[in-house]
């Protein structure tokens, strides 16, 4: 009886050890995972490395102060970049409500150009889908900026010209609050979607050659910019709606526009994005966080440190993250996935996914549920390239068919 006993409890344990080992990626999907990343640059549409040089303990652009060539207490630098062998990043030029924009944002740029010169062995400042493929022959990583927020451009056409003379190929035309001429997600209404304005710039830069990216807009926006846009669109770190309930995702009927629009959704790794226990999670912590603003740093740091040992923060795992990824597979399609981390630009983390020395795991992970060569290849970086030449061709149909903008709206 005990030896019959025994032999069950082996054979459960024996079994229930398979059943954990299959659902680890093997040998064989991290060959696969490494061989796709090696042939393909990854594209990581979203990164927000530039916050350490100017909003995080007075450094204000100094390079000294953060390293990359090291390994950063951050979640980005040059070693772990490698690692994870990603071929191309955006990185975010960000004026976070600063009330000098133009300022901050040329500070920021400059950081930018400082950056891709002071690390010149390791990346390649990238304007469009040629350098991105010539960083990668080179075996360097382009590097690509952004900027996020409409406001940014301070309702000027003109300004918005610059920012593209100065290398920013996508704007996400909203943060999180609505503005002149866009609404967010997060923010209440002005406009019910985009205005006049708002139409004239997204016409802009499809004439410009610089991707519109509707990561953090209203549904209504989202939907005002499939009219509107003459080139496909990006998301460049959104996820899928129906596992998370935010305005902050994207819901099935408009993944369908985006389909139709031939454009591209790049899934975050925000936690809060990917779990709906730790967005609900997330939802408390913030108020209690906002409750703490009076305090001193050192008391508030403490309370809230006191506060998560008491509400641990739920676990959200990098298999998750593939679930969003095959969800949208299974609606829109391999052709319009790819990856936008978000690095560096929000609180928590995802166990598996914790920096960016960590997207072969998530592509080993895809290899074992079945994606093959060629889908993991898209999703990577080709997708993403496909976009990207053919907003720069239409931008050259553009250029010649019209002059610049002169709409104006102080
Ligand atoms: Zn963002």
């Amino acid at each position: 009886m005990k030896a019959i006993f025994i032999s069950f409890i082996v054979s459960v344990f024996i079994l229930s050890l398979s059943e954990t080992y299959s659902q680890s990626p093997t040998d064989e999907h991290y060959e696969l995972a490494n061989k796709v990343l090696e042939s393909v640059p990854l594209v990581d549409g979203h990164n927000d490395l530039l916050l350490h040089y100017y909003y995080y303990k007075d450094r204000k652009g100094n390079l000294d102060e953060y390293d990359i060539s090291k390994t950063t207490t951050g979640q980005t630098d040059i070693p772990r970049l490698r690692q994870g062998k990603v071929g191309a990043q955006f990185f975010t030029v960000f004026s976070m409500n600063d009330k000098a924009v133009t300022k901050t944002m040329m500070g920021t740029i400059d950081c930018f150009y400082r950056i891709s010169e002071r690390y010149k062995d390791d990346f390649l400042f990238a304007r469009s889908a040629d350098d991105i493929s010539n960083a990668f022959n080179q075996k360097k990583i382009a590097m690509l900026m952004n900027i996020e927020g409409g406001e940014e451009i301070e309702n000027s056409l003109p300004l918005l010209r610059l920012y593209y003379e100065l290398g920013v190929r996508y704007m996400t035309l909203t943060w999180n609050y609505s503005h002149d001429w866009a609404d967010a997600g997060l923010d209440s209404a002005k406009h019910n979607g985009l205005n006049e304005f708002g139409k004239e710039v997204v016409r802009e830069m499809n004439r410009l050659g610089m991707l519109v990216d509707i990561s953090h807009v209203s549904d209504d926006v989202m939907k005002d910019v499939f009219e509107v846009s003459e080139s496909p669109v990006i998301y460049s770190h959104s996820n899928v709606r129906k596992y998370v309930n935010t305005n902050r995702n994207v819901p099935d009927d408009i993944l369908l526009m985006l389909k139709e629009n031939n454009g591209i959704i790049m899934v975050s790794f925000v936690p809060f994005f990917i779990n709906q226990s730790f967005a609900d999670w997330f939802e408390v912590y913030e108020a209690v966080f906002d409750s703490l603003k009076k305090e001193s740093r050192e008391t508030s740091k403490e309370k809230i440190e006191k506060w998560k040992k008491q509400n641990p923060a739920p676990i959200v795992k990098l298999s998750e993250v593939a679930d969003h990824i095959d969800y949208l597979k299974s609606i829109i399609g391999v052709d319009h996935v790819g990856i936008g981390s978000d690095f560096d630009g929000f609180t928590g983390t995802v166990e598996g996914l914790e920096d960016c020395s960590k997207f072969p795991d998530l592509f080993a992970e895809l290899a074992r549920r079945g994606w093959t060569e060629t889908d993991l290849k898209k999703l990577a970086g080709e997708n993403f390239l496909r976009v990207f030449r053919k907003a720069e061709r239409v931008s050259k149909k553009l250029r010649a068919e019209r002059k610049p903008s002169m709409m104006r709206i102080d």
